[in-house]
């Protein structure tokens, strides 16, 4: 049997006194949100925090909500809200799409957008969706909130720019009307992390791409984000044409590794192909077409 080692617990009821505690505690402390990243990282000795602070009962940080023209969502909000959220349903299918595919009813239930975030595993899925509608994290210390774009959250795998002694505390999405988003992921078998994901959203102005984000899983892309996929896309006719132009500078710019979960020519040739996907179906949608 795999037990942690021994740490100090304690359970916090708002973000001021989870930032006390992690002042109190150090930088050897952890927040424990949904644990199923951490947990069995501390049971595999992986992690070994001197103390957890538990923010479950944060309740100021679990909502979904539109405010001005931003879809905020708090860090403790659940994958299945997030899932069942009819706001975000509205706003940005790409999150339902996403959700359904991520891990399993269990993990779902108690698995949060901050954990998940946080993890920064280059597998995450959350991370490619948020990256390809531009979204921004609120980020709170002892001194104040700052608020980082996405595209700058994460500085490598397992690490982001949340220092210690802060935490997330929302994520913002722009709500940009008129446009259409939609997820794809290949797993090795239902529940599993992918091989490989993308996802993409575009909005366009009389079928041309007038603005359009790609985010990747799995597959090594710095920030989750197609960055030279996007710029060649903009401007260009929504068409299948420069969907597979598109896909073939997503693969070739992205930089997976070989793992239990496929060789790197495989998952160059599903990033490729899942950008394709993607961006047909956001198109469709985008078109006000079902897909
Ligand atoms: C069987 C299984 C399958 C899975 N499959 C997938 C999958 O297919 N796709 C996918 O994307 N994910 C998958 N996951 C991961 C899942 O989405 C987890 O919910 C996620 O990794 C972590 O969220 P959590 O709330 O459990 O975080 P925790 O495990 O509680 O925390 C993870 C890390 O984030 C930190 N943290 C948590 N909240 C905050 C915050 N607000 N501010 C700062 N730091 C914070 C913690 O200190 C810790 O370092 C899977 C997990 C399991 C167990």
């Amino acid at each position: 049997m795999q037990v942690p080692a021994a740490f100090e617990y304690a359970k916090a009821t708002s973000v001021d006194q989870t930032l006390e505690l992690l002042a109190q505690w150090g930088e050897d402390a952890r927040l424990i949100a949904g644990g199923h990243s951490l947990i069995p990282m501390m049971k595999l000795r992986l992690a070994r925090p001197t103390a957890l602070i538990d923010i479950n009962d944060v309740a100021e940080l679990s909502y979904i909500r539109v405010e001005g023209a931003e879809l905020r969502i708090g860090a403790l909000t659940r994958h299945a809200e997030l899932l069942a959220s009819p706001l975000v349903e509205e706003h940005y299918r790409i999150f339902g799409d996403a959700e359904k595919v991520i891990a399993d009813p269990l993990v779902r239930n108690r698995g949060t957008v901050g954990g998940s975030l946080c993890q920064a595993d280059p597998a995450e899925d959350l991370s490619a969706a948020f990256a390809a509608v531009d979204a921004s994290a609120v980020i709170q210390g002892a001194r104040g909130s700052r608020t980082v774009p996405l595209s700058e959250f994460h500085v490598g795998p397992y690490e982001t720019v949340v220092e210690p002694g802060e935490l997330l505390t929302e994520v913002r999405v722009p709500i940009r009307p008129g446009g259409g988003s939609a997820y794809y992921k290949v797993e090795r078998r239902v529940g599993d992390w992918a091989v490989a994901a993308a996802g993409a959203a575009v909005w366009l102005d009389q079928d041309v791409i007038k603005k359009v984000g790609i985010g990747l899983a799995a597959v090594g892309a710095e920030h989750f984000r197609a960055a030279e996929a996007e710029a060649f896309l903009t401007g260009e006719p929504a068409t299948e044409a420069s969907f597979a132009e598109a896909g073939r500078i997503a693969a070739e710019s992205c930089n997976p590794v070989a793992d239990q979960r496929g060789p790197v020519d495989y998952k160059r040739h599903l990033a490729g192909e899942l950008t394709v996907r993607a961006l047909r179906a956001a198109t469709a949608r985008a078109r006000g077409q079902e897909a």
